[in-house]
């Protein structure tokens, strides 16, 4: 394929991630001028189905129905074309955390998007309210901006008793009128807060996130199957990391996970890394819930498409090895080192799911929980063209966001 751009690679980060002084990602510059292109040949994974020998025309920053007559021709033969992955979980990545600098916050951006992540809501992790408060203002504007879809608060209204990775000293209970600091301070950019809803003020807090428009959460929670089960009732429609900082499933206590996976009004995050969950528990809860209710993410921090390493998330101190993030004090697992392209290739080669309920987790569902399914999440016209090219082995080729490839497919 003839291309003027370099090319950034599809296993690392963009060239000039780390320590880059362009405050802004590019956006929509070279759009305007970009000509349009069609990519055929592929496998296309549309709403209707999956299309052998398809094409998918370009123009501008959308798709479009058909190729302008001035397109060009990008033979992509022998591949896959799935919708961009939408990670509604996510702490930061390329060596930098979504509770830094600026300039931290867009290496974290281009690290995932070099993975197939084209829209992400960034998470922080249990801190002082004061500092929070300020994280939520800076994430706010590059919401703002479009960098990144939203914020996604997690702690530190959560469970010590579940508090995993998270500095116990620093939680507090979800007390309605601390919750409201943070919506606010996030100046419309809340997504989503994850909240131990079994903690005093937890379902008063669940009822203001939902009348806020603010996804309620639940996770690092110590909460049994009632309390659960009220939580959801009173608006909670999302299950943190499903299994993850939360009491097992027992036959007599079947806790928080029984109530979230039998509630049809529950999304469950699952993380897709092999460390966090056994196959058989991921199986068990996307066969429960369906393809409709699960959405991968990739809870991930720091080293995400680094590597091995000390790291830090948030005050904590992190030690990742061979590819898992424990904390240095008690070993708990601290996020993970995921991207979204690894979590889709596990999902159809080792967990045995079909490429479209893979892209119904990835991409269809964190689409519809943010309310963004009118422009992302799947490959329709007039939809925002946010694409990924993988090739027969499920290996990412090619990333396309806004209509222009942020990782160039080199084809043979
Ligand atoms: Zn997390």
């Amino acid at each position: 394929m003839a291309t003027e751009r370099e090319t950034p690679g599809g296993d690392s980060a963009p060239s000039g991630a780390r320590g880059g002084t362009d405050m802004r990602l590019r956006r929509g510059a070279r759009s305007a001028t970009a000509r349009p292109q069609v990519l055929t040949g592929a496998r296309v994974v549309l709403p209707q189905g999956t299309v052998e020998n398809g094409q998918l025309a370009v123009d501008g920053k959308y798709i479009a129905a058909h190729p302008p007559a001035d397109a060009q021709v990008v033979d992509v033969s022998g591949h896959w074309l799935v919708p961009g992955f939408v990670d509604i979980h996510n702490h930061g990545g390329g060596g930098a955390s979504f509770s830094g600098t600026p300039d931290d916050i867009l290496t974290a951006i281009r690290t995932h998007r070099a993975h197939g992540t084209t829209t992400l809501v960034a998470s922080t992790v249990t801190d002082e309210m004061d500092l929070l408060v300020r994280q939520a203002g800076l994430l706010s504007e590059l919401a703002e901006q479009g960098d990144i879809a939203g914020i996604h608060f997690e702690g530190p209204f959560i469970s010590p008793c579940r508090k995993g990775a998270h500095s116990e000293k620093l939680l507090r209970d979800p007390e309605p009128a601390e919750v409201r600091k943070l919506i606010d301070a996030a100046r419309g950019k809340a997504r989503m807060l994850t909240l131990a809803a079994e903690l005093p003020g937890g379902i008063d807090s669940v009822r203001l996130l939902a009348d806020h428009g603010v996804i309620a959460a639940i996770g690092h929670t110590d909460a049994t199957y009632e309390q659960t089960v009220e939580a959801i009732d009173a608006g909670a429609t999302v299950a943190t990391h499903l299994f993850n900082a939360m009491p097992a499933l027992g036959h007599r206590s079947p806790g928080p996970i029984a109530a979230l996976l039998e509630d049809e009004r529950v999304t469950v995050e699952l993380i897709n890394d092999g460390t966090h969950l056994h196959p058989a528990a991921l199986e068990l809860a996307f066969h429960h819930a369906g393809a409709d209710r699960v959405a991968f993410i990739t809870d991930a921090m720091d080293a995400a498409g680094i590597g091995d390493g000390r790291y830090m998330l948030g005050p904590l101190e992190v030690e990742v090895s061979e590819g898992v993030a424990r904390l240095v004090e008690g070993g708990s697992i601290a996020g993970s080192t995921l991207t979204l392209d690894r979590a889709f290739k596990r999902a159809v080669t080792v967990d045995r799911l079909s490429v479209e309920d893979a892209v119904t987790a990835l991409s269809v569902n964190p689409a519809r929980l943010l309310g963004l399914s009118d422009r992302i999440g799947s490959l329709e016209p007039g939809k925002d063209a946010d694409l990924v090219l993988l090739d027969a082995d499920f290996e990412l080729k090619g990333v396309m966001r806004h209509g222009e490839w942020v990782v160039v497919p080199q084809l043979a």
